[in-house]
């Protein structure tokens, strides 16, 4: 569903991503881990294309992300994006945050946006926040809605960048619980997360990045148990 071949990337002379190459299958779960700096965030953010680079190639269920015959806005309708910072629109309604795109960029009708709006916003135990505003709203139940209107596009990969890192601690479950129900529906997903137990749980793979190279790959049974490299020892020693 998701290739990444030989992806290069510098800012300036800072080389950010040094021949970066992963395959995500169909319905697999990747945890991308590893310190601050390694490149995690730019990593991920190339997948859509919210950072250009500089060589390589990235392709999302057949398309190649960054050819520039590529309609990117298009290709970003399969590709739904949660952030550490929910990034929620507060000027309109959480009903409206989550139809505003499948109206304007899918051209669907309002009843019928704002009909799946409810019933993901129900799944995601946000049936009575429907008509409410984000500042109303705990962060926890503002990362759930941003969950929604990504889902609200039907994507076909969703990709999280530490999506419980600005959460007060007892707001983390609740975003972990609707990211574990969508692995068990079959999205694929590749996380950005320091959740180390929840990266165990739910992922079919863990993949270690330190200083712009992937530095490991492994099932997280193995990951957890018998890092390979010193790099990740050393990490695993520090987090765990
Ligand atoms: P991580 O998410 O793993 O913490 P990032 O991908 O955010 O790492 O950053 C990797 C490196 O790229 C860091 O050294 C960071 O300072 C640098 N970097 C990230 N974004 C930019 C940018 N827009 N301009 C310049 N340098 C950047
Ligand atoms: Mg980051």
């Amino acid at each position: 569903m998701i290739s990444i071949k030989n992806v290069n990337k510098s800012f300036g002379t800072h080389h950010v991503l040094t021949d970066i190459s992963l395959e995500v299958p169909k319905s697999n779960v990747i945890a991308l881990i590893g310190p601050s700096g390694a490149g995690k965030s730019t990593l991920i953010r190339t997948i859509n294309a919210l950072e250009p680079i500089d060589s390589g190639e990235i392709i999302v269920n057949g398309i190649s992300i960054h050819d520039k015959k590529t309609n990117i806005n298009k290709a970003r309708t399969n590709i739904g994006f949660v952030f550490q910072s929910f990034n929620l629109y507060p000027f309109l309604s959480v009903l409206d945050n989550v139809t505003i795109s499948p109206i304007k960029v899918k051209k669907q009708s309002k009843e019928q946006a704002e009909k799946r709006a409810v019933e993901l916003l129900t799944s995601l135990g946000l049936g009575d926040k429907v008509h409410a505003f984000p500042g109303r709203l705990s962060g926890g139940q503002q990362q759930r809605v941003a969950i929604a209107r990504a889902l609200a596009m039907d994507p076909e990969v969703m990709l999280f960048d530490e999506p419980t890192s600005a959460l007060d601690p007892e707001m983390v479950k609740e975003v972990l619980d609707a990211i574990r129900k969508l692995a068990h529906e079959g999205m694929t997903m590749v996380v950005v997360t320091h959740e180390m137990g929840f990266a165990k749980e739910i992922c079919d793979e863990i993949v270690f990045m330190a200083e712009g190279k992937i530095v490991e790959v492994a099932p997280p049974s193995e990951f957890f148990s018998n890092p390979k490299t010193e790099r990740a020892q050393n990490f695993l020693k520090a987090v765990l």
